[in-house]
This record gives structure tokens, C-alpha cells and sequence, in this order.
């Protein structure tokens, strides 16, 4: 039986029904141990007592480095994380249709984590880009810069494929209105996406090439929400249509040369959409070769740039997943 903690200034009867609503439509997994609705980030603590002691801290970390809704498993310890702390989160206490898109989209993580699409994901990124790295001799960026560049791309392509698995198999499920009326909302009232600077002529080419990688990040983080709703307009669906073009107008419009750049990852995952590895490779591959493609058109000169090591960026997006299958 799953256990329901909620602490805040809720209404508890709304989240009851909410859950129950996303039970009813076969949405909550067996064994999911335990879901936690808090409004502020120091509510964390109160689901610790039932986390089993070795993942603690982990998931402190995981929840605080970024405090929003996701899915944390420990080996066979499932947890959602349900938070409502940001002010343009709010809706989320009297939208009923969004709270359940939105439970129904952290269940779904871990209902396809447990079918293995996690560890396939991660191997599938390692293995396409073993295959693509020569290629990045041709650039005149040093190894380690493009090292770390091409670690956070694939890192932050990773979550945007798990998020594209997870809602084109809610579509599927007749849940596409759910999770429709959860991205709506939070693209309307998003000013957790910032708009990034894509490059700026005073830039040297090392903060240049930061940039760039904040505006692939940003893209990506995009395109979670992009391509399940172009799957939904081409069916006919007009209120996602018209998410979709709102995205496009409020959020890509500082990055249109990666915008355009990425335009066919999308068509590609909505077309050639499987369960497999070879769409997977090819997923990432694509993503690989568009950065490559905007860093060889930046032309950049190295000389005498200055090597600094930065902290990589959390992604500002929902759903960060901490995964630890024990090894069977
Ligand atoms: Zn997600």
C-alpha cells in the first residue's frame, strides 16, 4: 500500500482525490512505497524517518540541489516527490487535472525505471557517443573543454528521452490531457526557465562556448514538453497545438539558431519513436552532431584561453531521478 505524507498548507482531501483518480486509471505502480506533497523545501524532512537510512542522504542532496517534483529510487524504495514551493508551482493546489498529469507523469518514471529504460538510456548515450568522439578531433577546442560540454549535452539529453518515454506512453494511456494541462500551466506562469544568452560578441570563446551549452541545455529541457504536444496538435489536438507555439515564441526565441539546429531531434522522436536502442543511439547521436555543428560554425580561436573548471549546472527542469537498482 502506498503511504501518502503531506505536509503544507494543503487541502488533503483534493490530494487524496487526486491520487485516487491516478490509481483508478492504473496509474500507481505496485510496491511505490511512499509519495510526499509539501509547499516548502524544509518539509523534506519529514519523509526522512521512512527513507531507508543509507539513501538519506542522497536524496537530501538530489531533492535540495533542485527542489521540485520527481521520482527518487533506492533499490527497491520508490519515492515521489510531489513540491509545490515556487511561486508559479501554485496551481498545482487547485488544478486537479494538472496535479494528476503530474503524479501520473513521476509514477510513470518509475513503472518504465523498473522495466530497465533508465540504465538502457544511460548505456545507450555512453555507446553513441564512444562511437561519435573522433569525430571531435576536427574541432579546435581543447579535449577537456569538450569533455565536459559534451558530458553535461549527454546528461541533459538523458533526461529529456526519459521524459519523451514517459509521456508518449501516458498519451497513449489516454492521460495526454493530464499531463497537457500540467505543462500548460507551468510554461504560462514558467519564470523558472530563464531565457539564456545564447553568445554575445564580447564573449571569449570559453564563456562562448558555456553559453552554448546552456542554450543546448535550455533546448532540450524544451523539447520534454515539445515533442509529446506536436504528437498531440498532429492528432488533432488544438490546445496542445497551441502550447507548443507559445514555447516556441516565449522560450526559443533568444535561441533560435539552436531552436533550428534541434528542429529535427524533435520530428525524429516523434517519427521514429520506439523501444529500442537503435532509436535511442540515433536520438543522441543527432544531439551530439548539432552541438558539434554550432561549435564548428562558431570558429573559435583558443589561443591563450584560460582553463577554468566550473561547476556543472543543475538543470532547471522537473523530474531529476536518483536511480540505484541493487544489482541483481
Ligand atoms: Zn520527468
Amino acid at each position: 500500500m502506498t503511504q501518502l505524507t503531506i505536509k503544507g498548507k494543503f487541502d488533503k482531501n483534493y490530494i487524496e482525490s487526486a491520487i485516487l483518480q491516478v490509481d483508478l486509471k492504473g496509474g500507481i505502480p505496485k510496491n511505490v512505497e511512499q509519495i510526499l506533497v509539501i509547499d516548502h523545501p524544509k518539509f523534506f524532512k519529514a519523509i526522512e524517518p521512512k527513507v531507508p537510512k543509507t539513501a538519506r542522504k542522497e536524496f537530501e542532496a538530489a531533492y535540495q540541489s533542485d527542489p521540485t517534483s520527481m521520482s527518487l529510487t533506492y533499490g527497491t524504495f520508490d519515492l515521489i516527490v510531489i513540491s509545490i514551493s515556487l511561486k508559479e508551482e501554485q496551481y498545482l493546489k487547485t488544478n486537479k487535472r494538472a496535479m494528476i498529469g503530474l503524479l501520473a507523469h513521476e509514477l510513470m518514471h518509475i513503472r518504465q525505471r523498473r522495466k530497465g529504460l533508465d540504465r538502457a538510456i544511460r548505456a545507450d548515450a555512453i555507446r553513441a557517443f564512444s562511437k561519435f568522439e573522433p569525430k571531435l578531433n576536427k574541432l579546435k577546442i581543447p579535449k577537456k573543454i569538450l569533455a565536459n560540454f559534451y558530458a553535461a549535452i549527454g546528461e541533459s539529453a538523458n533526461f529529456t528521452l526519459k521524459d519523451i518515454y514517459d509521456n508518449f506512453e501516458l498519451i497513449d494511456n489516454g492521460m495526454g490531457e493530464y499531463i497537457l494541462e500540467d505543462y500548460w500551466n507551468l510554461y504560462h506562469f514558467g519564470k523558472r526557465f530563464e531565457k539564456p544568452v545564447f553568445y554575445s560578441s564580447k564573449d571569449t570563446p570559453y564563456k562562448l562556448i558555456n553559453h552554448v551549452q546552456d542554450a543546448i541545455d535550455f533546448e532540450l529541457n524544451l523539447i520534454s514538453a515539445i515533442s509529446p504536444f506536436v504528437k498531440m496538435a498532429r492528432a488533432g489536438n488544438k490546445k496542445a497545438e497551441r502550447l507548443v507555439t507559445y514555447i516556441a515564441k516565449n522560450y526559443e526565441v533568444n535561441i533560435s539558431e539552436v531552436a533550428n539546429a534541434y528542429d529535427d531531434v524533435i520530428q525524429y522522436s516523434i517519427d521514429k519513436f520506439k523501444w529500442s536502442g537503435s532509436f535511442r543511439r540515433k536520438f543522441f547521436t543527432m544531439v551530439f552532431k548539432r552541438a558539434f555543428y554550432l561549435l564548428d560554425s562558431l570558429e573559435l580561436k583558443y589561443e591563450g584561453v584560460e582553463l577554468k573548471k566550473t561547476k556543472p549546472k543543475k538543470r532547471k527542469g522537473r523530474c531529476v531521478e536518483v536511480t540505484r537498482r541493487k544489482k541483481s
